[in-house]
């Protein structure tokens, strides 16, 4: 059977549950156990898929088509977990399957209530995922921060989970600030204090705390947060802040955080150390031989969570070529109020990421005709791959005023449209082409070069398609159709022939790209981009 972490935050959100979670993750791995991530989210949507990024940041997809939490994607990064569709509790699925069974009848006459219908709803879920996956170790990371309405019922699930299953079987962290008052020249350990009392209150009482720190906490500070919460000593951990999120398992293994995890769960492995992360993660970010600078064009620029996955994917492609990536972020409304010269032309590699919605699609356009007018190496992905085809029918084929039906219905040349599957859909949530799909790729080109392979997998998040009726033109003129959905006979990415690196892919491979193992369309971007141009 499993075992559990729960993994909790108090005094304030953005502490890094997600890191922490997905960091102990790494180290268990690393010693030999199996783990399995959960994100339990107090939201009462049913998944992020309908929340604008402003809001949620990032929408993860799994390789089934869930569209979920980005902390899922921390995970997929940091360990070899496998997440999926039920790795993401959150209080819309919750209380959907509790009232439809309630409909059904299911409850038998009984008054359905929060304790003990949606707990043990919480409970089922997390332990039928534990189960499904049969894995040493569960992390449960449950979202907000102690002392939220919204979070109550998650946690009295851990709660009873603990009480049911035992404290050799379910260990509690708990993830808190201890900030630095400058004034007085200390940590002030009290909001610790009064997270933790709030926690106890609620019946959980931590076995470890992760205090996050700016600066190195004094033995006589862990001694007092150890009395006053009522903790072991040792268990106080300190979290200090690092530079790169990668650093994180590094710094709580010198805390030995992993042996006190095995110690109070009662499991034995042999020690280990991180030191192949360290040696090709961790120091190629910090001393890399190279540098080069990358712009990603979008409209959600202003919030760095909107598109974690794509700056982690170019971290990673830039440690696959030992080289440092700056990101230049450019807000395409910017480019359309001034000039495209302005914002691209310290570029060495020009990005396209995702996107919905009309605001801001002139600017992506003229960015695209910059870098393919320029040989700037171009990286179109997903909505940045429809910009790219609209571009090409505008400016190469001559076809004035092509456009995507999403941003204008009655285009007289609709590049890109929707299939007709897709038009008979009125409900907005997970209706898109959602997860993995097969694509094939044509050897002799640049995607074949960087996959080494014919048949790939990658996950989708989109509704409207390539538009084949312009398919021929389009090659006619010079764009190679690299990579096919053989299936559906859809195209999966596109390239230029006469450009030094220009590829568009209908998919979005960002979710794939691991610091230890970088996507090979990153990496092959990131390291075209490092190519000196005259
Ligand atoms: N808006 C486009 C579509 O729905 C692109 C989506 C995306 O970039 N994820 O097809």
């Amino acid at each position: 059977m499993s075992k559990f972490i729960f993994v909790t935050g108090g005094v304030i959100s953005s502490l890094g549950k997600g890191i922490a979670s997905a960091s102990i993750g790494k180290m268990l791995e690393e010693r030999g156990l199996s783990t399995t991530t959960i994100k339990c989210d107090p939201y009462l949507n049913v998944d992020p898929g309908t929340m604008s990024p402003f809001q949620h940041g990032e929408v993860y997809v799994t390789d089934d088509g869930a569209e979920t939490d980005l902390d899922l994607g921390h995970y997929e990064r940091f360990t070899n977990a496998r997440v999926g569709k039920d790795s993401n509790i959150t209080t819309g699925k919750v209380y959907f399957s509790v009232i439809s069974k309630e409909r059904k009848g299911e409850y038998l006459g009984k008054t359905v209530q929060i304790i003990p219908h949606i707990t043990d709803e919480i409970k089922n879920r997390i332990k039928k995922v534990a189960k499904a996956r049969d894995v040493d170790v569960t992390i449960v990371e449950i979202g907000g921060t102690i002392g939220d309405i919204e979070s109550l019922p998650f946690l009295e699930a851990i709660r009873q989970m603990k009480w049911e299953i035992g404290p050799s079987y379910c260990i509690n962290v708990h993830v808190t600030l201890l900030p630095f008052i400058k004034s007085a020249g200390e940590h002030k350990t009290k909001p610790t204090q009064h997270s933790v009392g709030r926690l106890r209150e609620i019946g959980i009482a931590p076995d470890i705390l992760l205090c996050r720190t700016e600066k190195h906490m004094t033995k006589e500070q862990r001694e007092k947060i150890a009395l006053f919460c009522s903790v072991d000593r040792e268990a106080v951990i300190e979290a200090i802040d690092v530079k790169h999120i990668y650093e994180v398992p590094v710094f709580l293994k010198k805390e030995g955080l992993d042996n006190l995890i095995l110690r109070k769960l009662n499991i034995k492995k042999p020690d280990s150390d991180l030191k192949k992360w360290e040696d090709y993660v961790v120091k190629r970010l910090r001393n890399p031989s190279k540098e080069v600078r990358i712009s990603v064009v979008g409209k959600y620029i202003s919030l760095p969570d909107a598109y974690k996955s794509i700056y982690e994917a170019l971290v990673h492609g830039g440690i696959a070529n030992d080289a440092r990536v700056i990101i230049n972020k450019v807000d395409s409304e910017d480019i359309e109020k001034f000039s495209v010269k302005k914002y691209l032309k310290d570029s060495d590699g020009i990005l396209i990421p995702g996107g919905f919605g009309t605001r801001g699609i002139e600017g992506k356009i003229k960015a695209v005709q910059y870098a393919r007018e320029k040989g700037i190496p171009f990286f179109g992905i997903c909505l940045g791959m429809q910009i790219a085809s609209i571009e090409f029918a505008r400016n190469v084929c001559g076809y004035r005023g092509a456009n995507s039906t999403e941003f204008d219905k009655g285009t007289k040349y609709p590049i890109i449209s929707l299939l007709e599957e897709q038009k008979k859909i009125k409900n907005m949530g997970a209706t898109m082409r959602l997860g993995a799909y097969p694509c094939k790729l044509q050897k002799k080109t640049k995607s074949f070069q960087a996959y080494k392979k014919e048949s790939i997998s990658e996950r989708h998040r989109h509704r409207y398609e390539f538009n084949d009726a312009y398919r021929k033109v389009f090659e006619k003129k010079g764009v190679i159709f690299s990579g096919i959905n053989t299936k559906k006979k859809l195209v999966e990415i596109l390239e230029l022939k006469n450009h030094p690196w220009f590829v568009a892919c209908q998919f979005h491979p960002e979710f794939k790209s691991k610091p230890d193992k970088a996507h090979p369309l990153f990496q092959s971007f990131v390291a075209a981009s490092l190519v000196k141009r005259p």
